[in-house]
């Protein structure tokens, strides 16, 4: 046998297959891009290194301990588990990190220019401020670094000439997090060729900040 399959975490496994999926068919990753991250008792379950998001099997999500360390005789982890580990490190009340590359949040990050969430309801609601973090070299301790101290209590964030980053009380938030930050950014750029968007009123953002219901509100 070549690698060793826990059976433990099945349905956490699925889930994080399902989430690959959705971002290959969504075009929010490419070729083998993009990680997916779940914490669990003990660690986090996170994808393998060098694997497409679009055909993953139970084996190629890996459980990680506390200290970062993979299953012996496994796949190898995804290059920027760093990043996720310091997540988790610093925000217990994360439970999930996806990190992906979509083609418009990522032209944001290449131009060195935020997106406006102030824009659309669903990404004030679901989003919030999205920094932009200075880049530093893909799968280093350095890139884990700056993208946790630039998330802050954040829920997502850019990375400058790499891609972008979501967490989440659930694995789902943050999937829909990912999908709402490629959808405002792609309405942005589309709202530049017309001249440019209007931000939602002050007073509009705190009633849709200050609302416990309503169609973009998340289920609590
Ligand atoms: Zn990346």
């Amino acid at each position: 046998m070549r690698y060793v399959v826990s059976v433990s975490h099945e349905s956490e496994r699925a889930a994080i297959i399902e989430v690959g999926l959705r971002l290959y068919q969504k075009g929010l990753v490419t070729a083998t891009e993009g990680n997916i991250s779940m914490r669990v008792a003990g660690g986090h379950l996170v994808t393998a290194s060098g694997v497409s998001k679009g055909s993953m099997t139970p084996e190629h999500v890996i459980f990680v301990d506390h200290e970062g360390r993979g299953t012996p005789g496994g796949l190898a982890v995804s290059t920027e588990d760093p990043m996720h580990l310091a997540i988790y490190r610093r925000r217990p009340d994360v439970q999930a990190v996806v990190h992906a590359h979509p083609p418009a949040a990522t032209a944001f990050s290449v131009a060195h220019m935020p997106v406006d969430p102030w824009i659309l309801a669903e990404a004030v609601v679901l989003l919030g401020r999205v920094p932009l973090t200075r880049y530093a070299m893909p799968g280093t301790v350095e890139l884990a670094n700056i993208v946790t101290e630039g998330l802050g209590k954040g829920s997502a964030a850019l990375l400058a000439n790499h891609g972008a980053i979501t967490v989440g009380a659930t694995l789902t938030q943050a999937h829909h997090r990912m999908e709402t930050l490629e959808h405002v950014a792609r309405v942005a750029v589309m709202a530049r060729l017309l001249g440019g968007a209007r931000e939602l009123s002050s007073s509009d953002v705190d009633r849709l900040l200050g609302s416990t219901s309503g169609p973009y509100r998340w289920p609590r």
